[in-house]
């Protein structure tokens, strides 16, 4: 019980994950959801640490993805944020995905040119970053949320429940 819902691997944050093992094991694209996983859910834009480190893993040659649940405008700004001529590739994103519907997650593996079995799904949620992630096929890597204390209430009801599953 409960397979679907446990991640492949867990890290402390996203600058843990050991990027020369998933290159190793043939992972080419990275998913990203953004509210406490890449920054806490009331920063509308990407930092600096991040926009260095993201356009790092893309020179390396890794595909970025942005899925997020949140609304387009909310998606749109944060993208925006990624200055493009640090980025040889362009950052996918993908609004109101939806997770964990495999909708965003099609959407993102397409426009990125990877099979799903060649890309990790990161986030900080398990009912849909990590559910999601895995009924679709990537590998999933379940993070630590940055600010759990800014959580809306919905979201802390649901930590409740993933303290169960894992
Ligand atoms: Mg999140």
């Amino acid at each position: 019980m409960f397979e679907n819902m446990k991640p492949s691997i867990k890290c402390r944050s996203i600058y843990d994950m050991d990027l020369s093992e998933l290159k190793s094991i043939g992972i080419r694209g990275l998913i990203f959801d953004i509210d406490n996983t890449l920054e806490p859910y009331a920063q509308e834009v990407p930092g600096d640490k991040l926009c260095q480190w993201l356009s790092e893993l893309s020179a390396k040659g890794f595909r970025i993805a942005i899925v997020s649940n949140a609304k387009e405008a909310r998606v749109e700004r944060f993208c925006a944020g990624f200055p493009k001529s640090a980025f040889p590739l362009e950052v996918i994103s993908v609004a109101q995905a939806g997770k964990p519907l495999e909708k965003g997650f099609k959407e993102a593996c397409f426009r990125m040119g990877l099979e799903p079995g060649q890309t990790a799904m990161i986030g900080d949620q398990i009912f849909t970053d990590i559910w999601g992630g895995n009924r679709f096929g990537c590998m999933t890597i379940l993070v630590k949320p940055i600010a759990p204390e800014k959580e809306p209430p919905f979201v802390r009801f649901k930590r409740f429940f993933e303290k169960i599953v894992l």
